[in-house]
C-alpha cells in the first residue's frame, strides 16, 4: 500500500509543478493575499473538503499571549480552512498548516525574471514564495490527492490550513487556534530542507524613533543629529547581539549554530537633506532571542541597552526617542522530539527516502509556536529544500517538494489510518 502511495505522488509530479507555478503567480504580499487564498479554497473544494473562510477577529485575539500588534487591517483578508471528516474515525487527527503570505521581493530589477513569474531550470522552480512556503501548501495538497487517487481518505479528521501573516505577526495561525481548530498533531510544511524542525527562535520587531535638534550643517555642533544618535543606538544593540551569541550565553539547541542571534536593521528612514542636521530618524529592527525567554524580559533588556547608549552619547540633551512594538512579539520554542508525531514523521521519512531526516535548527520563527506553546498540540515543521529564501531569485527543488509530499502522504496514512472513499 505505501509503495502505491509513493507511486501515486510520483505520478502527480507534473501537477505539483503546475500547481506550484500557478500559486507563485498569485502574488500574496502582505495585504494582497486574496487571489492566492481563493485559489487554495478552490483546491480544497475540489478535494471534497468543507471549506471555511476564517475571518480574523482582532478583538478575539488581542488579549492572547501569542498576539503580535498587526501592521494593517484584516478587512478582506481571510485564512482558508479545508476540513476532512471521516465516515468513521479510526486514527488520530491532524492539522497541516501553511502560510500563504510572501515577503517583499526586494529590488525586482535584481531578479533574473520577474519575481512573480514562475520558471523552471532543471530541478529548480524559481519565484517569490516558491520555497517559503507555497511549496508546503502544494505538498500537503498533493499528499491528500494521492490518497484519493488510490481510492482512500484519512480515517480521522484532517484540517488543512492556509493562513495569512506568518511573516510579520503570526496572527493568522493564532486566529485558527482561538477559533478552536485542534488536532492530535500539527505539521507546518515550511521549507526545512526535508528535515524535522527541533527548535525555533523568538523574534521581536521594534521601532525606535529619534528626534534630534536641527541646525545648519555649517554649524552642526549647534544641533543634534537624530541619525547620528540612531547609529549609536543600533551599535549598542549589535553589541548585545554579539553578547547573546557568545558560547556561554547560548541556548542548548543552538550550541553548534553559526550565528543564531541576529539583530537586523531592516529599514531606516531619517533626515531632510544634506545641509541640515537631521531632525528625525526611524529604525525598524528585528531581534532574535532564545526559546525560554519571555517577550517582557527581552523588551526590558533591550530598552535598558538603548537607554544606556542614549545617556552615554555626549550632548544628547535636546534629543528624545521612543520605542514602539509592532509586528512579531513571538516567543521561541523547542519541539519535543520524543512525541509520537515526531517519531512517526521521522520513520515515514526514513522509510520513503531511505535515510534518517536531518534536524532543522531554525534561527527564525514559524507558526509552530502557537500549537506548541498555547494549543497543547505537538507541532513541528517539515518540508521542501530551497534557496534564496527572502532573497533574490528564490527557488525550490522540485524533487524535494515531491519527496516531502510522499513523506507527508505516508505519514498521514499511518497517523490517521485510511478508509475507502467508496466502500464496496
Ligand atoms: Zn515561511
Amino acid at each position: 500500500m505505501e509503495r502505491d502511495i509513493i507511486t501515486a505522488v510520483e505520478t502527480l509530479r507534473g501537477q505539483t509543478v503546475d500547481w506550484l507555478s500557478q500559486l507563485i503567480e498569485k502574488p500574496s504580499l502582505l495585504g494582497d493575499e486574496a487571489s492566492a487564498q481563493t485559489w487554495v479554497a478552490e483546491q480544497f473544494a475540489a478535494l471534497g473538503l468543507d471549506v471555511t473562510d476564517l475571518v480574523i477577529d482582532e478583538a478575539a485575539i488581542r488579549e492572547h499571549p501569542g498576539y503580535s500588534p498587526s501592521l494593517i487591517s484584516y478587512d478582506g483578508r481571510v485564512n482558508v480552512i479545508g476540513h476532512h471528516r471521516p465516515k468513521q474515525t479510526r486514527g488520530r487527527s491532524l492539522i497541516f498548516n501553511g502560510h500563504i503570505d510572501v515577503v517583499p521581493v526586494g529590488d525586482a530589477s535584481l531578479w533574473t525574471r520577474p519575481p512573480f513569474e514562475a520558471w523552471v531550470d532543471g530541478d529548480r522552480l524559481y519565484g517569490r514564495g516558491g520555497a517559503d512556503m507555497k511549496s508546503g501548501i502544494i505538498a500537503y495538497l498533493i499528499a491528500f490527492k494521492a490518497l484519493q487517487k488510490l481510492g482512500y481518505a484519512p480515517a480521522a479528521e484532517v484540517i488543512l490550513q492556509s493562513v495569512v501573516e506568518e511573516e510579520c505577526t503570526g496572527n493568522g495561525a493564532l486566529a485558527c487556534l482561538v477559533a478552536g481548530y485542534s488536532a492530535d498533531a500539527a505539521i507546518i510544511t515550511e521549507p526545512t530542507n526535508n528535515g524535522v524542525m527541533s527548535c525555533q527562535m523568538g523574534v521581536m520587531w521594534l521601532t525606535v524613533e529619534i528626534e534630534g535638534h536641527p541646525a545648519h550643517a555649517a554649524v552642526a555642533s549647534e544641533g543634534f543629529s537624530a541619525v547620528d544618535m540612531a547609529m549609536k543606538l543600533f551599535e549598542a544593540l549589535k553589541q548585545r547581539e554579539a553578547h547573546w551569541n557568545e558560547p556561554e550565553n547560548r541556548h542548548h539547541c543552538y550550541t553548534h549554530s553559526h550565528k543564531p542571534i541576529n539583530f537586523n536593521l531592516g529599514k531606516i528612514e531619517g533626515g531632510e537633506w544634506a545641509s541640515s542636521v537631521p531632525t528625525r530618524c526611524r529604525l525598524d529592527i528585528r531581534v532574535g532571542f532564545y526559546p525560554g525567554r519571555t517577550t517582557e524580559e527581552v523588551r526590558s533588556e533591550l530598552e535598558a541597552c538603548i537607554q544606556d547608549a542614549f545617556e552615554a552619547h555626549p550632548a544628547h540633551g535636546d534629543a528624545q526617542y521612543r520605542v514602539r512594538y509592532q509586528g512579531f512579539q513571538a516567543e521561541g520554542c523547542e519541539v519535543d522530539m520524543n512525541t509520537p508525531m515526531v517519531k512517526s514523521l521521522q520513520a515515514a521519512h526514513l522509510d520513503v527516502i531511505g535515510t534518517n531526516p536531518g534536524q532543522f535548527t531554525f534561527t527564525g520563527t514559524t507558526d509552530a509556536r502557537f500549537f506548541n506553546l498555547y494549543g497543547g498540540i505537538p507541532a513541528t515543521c517539515y518540508g521542501a529544500t530551497g534557496g534564496n529564501i527572502h532573497g533574490i531569485d528564490e527557488w525550490v527543488s522540485i524533487d524535494s517538494v515531491v519527496d516531502a509530499a510522499k513523506v507527508l502522504a505516508v505519514f498521514m496514512a499511518r497517523w490517521c489510518e485510511l478508509e475507502p472513499l467508496n466502500p464496496a
